[in-house]
């Protein structure tokens, strides 16, 4: 079976899966997102939803976050980790997205990743779920998951998402990695992946090669 062949196998068993499967961040509005998948990094989707839990209803707006203090914000965010960069990065986003974007959260990658603290995987969030613009997010699920059903050899994340981009449909990019994320919780475990139990393994690299 070519990669092709072999994804969309793969991608009708996920289908029957997750056919629920989204984004595990909670949020209301275009920015809380952002912020929130700054928040995630080095960090779970749990804990950064308990946090904005109470984040979100003490700072409501863009410009809530832009004049934030920084000391304050810190204390806020703390239990999410790195706490004093995502806090830099949180203030400095929302002040360019009030200066240079009319406090609108842009719906372009090339203008997404201007912003601090927001890189290719934060963009590709915000594009595919709050723009409906499928996007590729490679995770840290996403990247292992990849490389076991055999779609890259690769690790560095911007080069399994060009390895990725050649198999998987445009408009299925962001529903396939947000079902890789909940595959990988569920049965693709990075240390103990349950492959006897796992309903890919007819079509995973790891189990036919
Ligand atoms: S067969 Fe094993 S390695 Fe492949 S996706 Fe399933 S659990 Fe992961």
């Amino acid at each position: 079976m070519t990669k092709k062949e072999r994804y969309f196998k793969i991608k009708e068993l996920l289908d029957a899966e997750y056919s629920e499967a989204e984004c595990t961040l909670d949020y209301t509005k275009p920015h809380e997102l952002l912020i929130s998948t700054i928040l995630a990094a080095q960090c779970t989707d749990a804990r950064v939803n308990i946090v904005t839990k109470t984040l979100y209803n003490k700072y409501r707006t863009v410009e809530d976050f832009a004049n934030a203090n920084y000391d304050e914000l810190c204390n806020d965010i703390k239990s999410t980790g790195f706490f004093r960069n995502k806090a830099k990065n949180i203030i400095e986003c929302c002040r360019k997205l009030i200066d240079e974007f009319g406090g609108e959260v842009p719906d372009t990658l090339e203008e997404l990743v201007t912003l601090a603290g927001v890189g290719r995987k934060t963009a590709g969030v915000v594009l595919g779920d709050v723009f409906d613009k499928p996007s590729l997010v490679i995770d840290t699920h996403a990247k292992r998951l990849a490389k076991r059903m055999g779609f890259t050899k690769n690790t560095d994340p911007y080069r399994v998402e060009l390895d990725l981009a050649k198999i998987v449909p445009v408009k299925d990019r962001s529903v396939f990695c947000h079902q890789l994320v909940y595959h990988g919780r569920a049965v693709c475990d990075s240390r103990k992946p349950l492959c006897e139990k796992c309903v890919l393994n007819e079509y995973c690299l790891k189990n036919i090669k």
